[in-house]
């Protein structure tokens, strides 16, 4: 009860992007390698996420859209050490309640699937189906029950391009993961699996980048610029997660020049990242903030001295 207090924050679900970036967190953290991400109408029509992880147990089908169901988490102190993307058992639950959802699952040790409807949180339908293993979750008119927000929603366009750099960002963090998107029938993505990180970075930016590193007190930055100008894009993860600190994009931006695209990884201790900052896990508090900064100057420095390494 005391976990469950703690991590509940509320809905998550404001946009199709939101409900994109759940889905594909819960790909991500069954171990599919192999995610295809489909929608329509910027996903405001239809938002499908196809994976091939370990399923979900036949018994388990109907828990997922029932409110702190979640298989990840077990008592507080995993709080501080959480290794997967989601732990509030929240996220299926809140898209069930506002869309009409699908949800086709395998488990990897069963021979069938289950495929179970749900419409505005009910469950409507539930049949055994043949399938692969994995998990495929569809979700139909986001907000079809919540006509303000629907009416809220940025326009198809603005909602497609959320969820394209949203797939981008997740494609850089799992490189081993292939990943297709298509839109409106379009493929707009297919990103397949990569030996490293820098593979897959010049597999989806379609340019030579260079790569920086350095390793100190267990903490690891690994920075990928573009060799080409063009228009500066920057993109941030900390333990794997795309996230958002403005102050260390805005001083990455600096260091780096503004006209790179520029690909930072930094991997520290958990107990040095505070992830629940925010419910949608994107902003993040990082601790000694200023020893990361020092340590990004440096490898900029070290480039100074040794122009020819
Ligand atoms: P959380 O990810 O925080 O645990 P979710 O509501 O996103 O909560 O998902 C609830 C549960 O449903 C997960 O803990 C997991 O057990 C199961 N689940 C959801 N999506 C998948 C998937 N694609 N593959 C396997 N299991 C899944
Ligand atoms: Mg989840």
């Amino acid at each position: 009860e005391e976990v469950i207090s703690k991590i509940s924050a509320g809905e998550v679900i404001e946009s199709p992007a939101d409900c994109v970036k759940e889905l594909v967190e819960n790909a991500l953290d069954a171990s599919s390698s192999r995610i295809d991400v489909e929608m329509l109408k910027g996903g405001k029509r239809y938002i499908c996420v196809r994976d091939n992880g370990t399923g979900i147990h036949r018994e388990d089908v109907h828990k997922v859209v029932q409110r702190w169901t979640t298989s990840k988490i077990k008592d507080m102190s995993d709080l501080m050490s959480i290794s997967s993307y989601g732990f509030r058992g929240e996220a299926l639950y809140a898209i069930s309640t506002v869309s009409k959802m699908i949800i086709k699952s395998r488990f990897f040790q069963d021979e069938i699937g289950i495929k179970m409807e749900v419409e505005g949180g009910k469950v409507i339908n539930k049949q055994e189906i043949g399938m692969p293993v994995g998990t495929c979750v569809e979700v139909y008119d986001l907000f079809y029950n919540l006509p303000v927000r629907l009416k809220f929603l940025k326009k198809e366009d603005t909602e497609r391009n959320k969820i394209i750099k949203l797939i981008k960002e997740y494609a850089l963090s799992n490189w081993n993961v292939h990943f297709t998107l298509h839109s409106n029938g379009r493929k707009v993505l297919d990103l397949y699996p990569c030996e490293d990180k820098k593979e897959r970075i010049e597999a989806l930016f379609g340019c030579k980048f260079e790569e920086k590193s350095i390793e100190k007190n267990s903490i690891n930055i690994s920075l990928y610029t573009s060799l080409e100008s063009s228009r500066g894009e920057i993109y941030l993860f900390v333990n794997s997660r795309p996230v958002h600190n403005k102050n260390l994009l805005e001083y990455i931006r600096k260091v780096v020049g503004y006209k790179k695209i520029c690909v930072c990884y930094i991997d520290l201790p958990p107990y040095m990242v505070d992830v629940n900052v925010h419910p949608k896990k994107r902003e993040v508090r990082i601790y000694k903030e200023n020893i990361i900064k020092e340590m990004i100057k440096e490898l900029f420095r070290r480039q100074e001295w040794y122009p020819f390494e």
